[in-house]
C-alpha cells in the first residue's frame, strides 16, 4: 500500500466519563458556535460522529496561537458522539482501539466518580492515550468568565480565592488519579508527557479551555501518532451501531477510518450466526446543518473517502454485531478468506471463556462490551469464571444453558450477568422456575458487586 508521510488521516477522538460531567455539552459548545458563525464553519455532524476540520480548529484556537503557535498537520478531528455509555464499549477494533485518543471528562466539583474510574480502566486496557478535561471551571465560586478564552488567559483574570479553590480541587483530582495508578498534571506544567496525563481545565458553558483542548488533541496525535495516522487505501471500517430505520430497513452506522467505500461493493461483516456477506445498496450521511429546506433526512453518496461517519443500507444486516470490523472484497480477495478473517475476530473473544465449562453466563449488547466484561471478570482482583456467553437480549435458551450449573452442583454459577441488555419476560419466568439468577446493570463493576454479595450469601 502507498503511504505518504504528509497525508495524514483524521484522528478518531472519543469522549468518555461519568454521566453529567458535560460530555455532550462540550461537543455542543464546539458545534453551536460554528452554526452561528458561518465563516468558521465546516463542522459537520455525521452519523455517530462530529467532524471538526482543520480550518475550524485554526479559527477556534486563534487567540491561543498568539502565545502558543503551532501548525495543524491533521486534516481535522473526528469526534465520536454515539450517545450514552454505549459509545466507548462499542469502540473496539482489531489489535488496537478504534479511538486514537480519548477525552476523559471529570466534573471539577465532583472529582473522580465511579464511571470515571471505569472509563479510566477501559482506556488503560485498550492502551488508548487520553487527556483529562477538568470541566465546569465556571462553577468555581466567583469565577469571572471570558468566553472562549484560552485557559491561562482566564486564570490570569481570576481573584485569589478562585485560584485557591481551583488549586485545592486540582490537587484532589491529582491524588485520586494517583490512587488509580495515573500521574496527572496541568497540561502547560506537564514535566513529561510520557509519564504524566495532561489535564485541561474547561468550561462547556463559557467555552474557556476549549481552544487548549483542541490544540492539545492535534499536537498529541500529529506528533506522537504520526505513523499510525498515515492514510492508507485499504479500507478500515468499524460498525458502531445496527439500527432499524423506517424506509431504509436495517442499517449499520459505521466509522470509516481509512480507504474509500462505494455503492455496489461486496462487504463481509461479523454476524451472530457467522459471517454476513452483503452488497452496499446506499451510503448516506445527514444533511449539512445549514441546509434549511430539507427534502430528505439524508444525503446519498456514490462513494465516500475516509474519515467519515456513514450509514450503510444493505440487505441482511439484522444479525451484524456492533463493535466489529467491516471488510471490503477487492478483486484480489477470496471471499472464503475474508469470512475466515471475520470468524477469527469472533474466536478471539470466545477464547476468553473458561475451558472447564464451569462458571457464570455473561451477556452483553455488543462484542466490544462483551470483551470488556470478560476482561474484567478475568482480572486477578475479580476472577469469576465464565462458561457461556451471548450477545443481545437474555432469552429462554440462555436461561436453560445457565440452569445446567445446578446439575454441576454449582448453584452460584446458575447466574446470568447481563450488561446493558433487556431480559425477555419469558426468560425471566423461566429463570424463576429453574432457579437461575439474572443480574442486570449498566456499569460493569455493579455486576461484580452484585455477584460478590450474592456469592457470600449462598456460601453462608
Ligand atoms: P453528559 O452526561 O456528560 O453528556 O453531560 P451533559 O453535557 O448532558 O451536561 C450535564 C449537565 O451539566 C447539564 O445540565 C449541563 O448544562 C451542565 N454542564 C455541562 N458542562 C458544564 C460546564 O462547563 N459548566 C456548567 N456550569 N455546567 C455544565
Ligand atoms: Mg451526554
Amino acid at each position: 500500500t502507498r503511504r505518504d508521510k504528509d497525508d495524514l488521516r483524521c484522528p478518531v477522538v472519543c469522549i468518555l466519563g461519568h454521566v453529567d460531567t458535560g460530555k455532550t455539552k462540550l461537543l455542543d459548545k464546539i458545534r453551536r458556535t460554528n452554526v452561528q458563525d458561518r465563516e468558521a464553519g465546516g463542522i459537520t455532524q455525521q452519523i455517530g460522529a462530529t467532524y471538526i476540520p482543520a480550518d475550524a480548529i485554526r479559527d477556534r484556537t486563534k487567540r491561543l496561537q498568539d502565545t502558543e503557535p503551532f501548525d495543524i498537520k491533521v486534516p481535522g478531528l473526528l469526534v465520536i458522539d454515539t450517545p450514552g455509555h454505549e459509545s466507548f464499549n462499542n469502540l473496539r477494533s482489531r489489535g488496537s482501539g478504534l479511538c486514537d485518543i480519548g477525552i476523559l471528562v471529570v466534573d471539577i466539583m465532583h472529582g473522580l466518580e465511579p464511571q470515571t474510574i471505569e472509563s479510566l480502566n477501559l482506556l488503560k486496557m485498550r492502551k488508548t492515550p487520553f487527556v483529562v478535561a477538568l470541566n465546569k471551571v465556571d462553577r468555581l465560586y466567583s469565577w469571572k468568565e471570558d468566553p472562549e478564552a484560552p485557559i491561562r488567559d482566564s486564570f490570569a483574570q481570576q481573584n485569589k480565592d478562585v485560584k485557591r479553590e481551583f488549586k485545592e480541587r486540582m490537587d484532589k483530582a491529582n491524588l485520586t488519579f494517583a490512587e488509580n495508578g495515573m500521574n496527572t498534571a496541568l497540561y502547560y506544567e506537564n514535566p513529561d508527557v510520557r509519564s504524566y496525563l495532561n489535564v485541561v481545565p474547561t468550561s462547556a458553558h463559557t467555552g474557556e479551555g476549549i481552544p487548549d483542548m483542541l490544540q492539545i488533541l492535534c499536537k498529541l496525535t500529529q506528533e506522537r501518532m504520526h505513523e499510525k495516522l498515515m492514510y492508507v487505501d485499504e479500507v478500515q471500517c468499524t460498525v458502531l451501531e445496527v439500527k432499524m430505520v423506517e424506509g431504509l430497513g436495517t442499517t449499520i452506522d459505521v466509522i470509516l477510518i481509512n480507504g474509500v467505500l462505494r455503492e455496489g461493493m461486496t462487504v463481509v461483516l461479523t454476524g451472530l450466526n457467522g459471517p454476513v456477506v452483503t452488497t452496499i445498496r446506499a451510503l448516506v450521511t445527514p444533511q449539512p446543518m445549514r441546509e434549511l429546506r430539507v427534502k430528505s433526512a439524508y444525503v446519498h453518496h456514490k462513494e465516500i473517502r475516509a474519515a467519515q461517519g456513514i450509514k450503510i443500507v444493505a440487505p441482511n444486516l439484522e444479525t451484524v454485531i456492533a463493535g466489529t470490523q467491516m471488510y471490503v472484497q477487492t478483486p484480489e480477495d477470496d471471499l472464503d478468506e475474508l469470512k475466515d478473517e471475520v470468524n477469527t475476530e469472533m474466536q478471539d473473544v470466545l477464547s476468553r471463556m473458561d475451558k472447564s465449562g464451569e462458571g457464570v453466563s455473561v451477556q452483553a449488547s455488543t462484542l466490544g462490551s462483551l470483551e470488556a466484561l470478560l476482561e474484567f471478570l478475568k482480572s486477578p482482583a475479580v476472577k469469576i469464571p465464565v462458561s457461556h456467553i451471548s450477545i443481545g437480549p437474555v432469552n429462554k435458551r440462555d436461561v436453560m444453558s445457565a440452569s445446567v450449573m445446578h446439575e454441576h452442583k454449582l448453584p452460584e454459577y446458575a447466574t446470568i450477568l447481563a450488561f446493558d441488555v433487556p431480559v425477555t419476560q419469558e426468560a425471566q419466568q423461566m429463570a424463576d422456575e429453574l432457579n437461575v439468577k439474572i443480574m442486570t446493570a449498566e456499569i460493569i463493576y455493579h455486576l461484580f458487586d452484585q455477584f460478590t454479595a450474592y456469592m457470600q450469601n449462598i456460601r453462608e
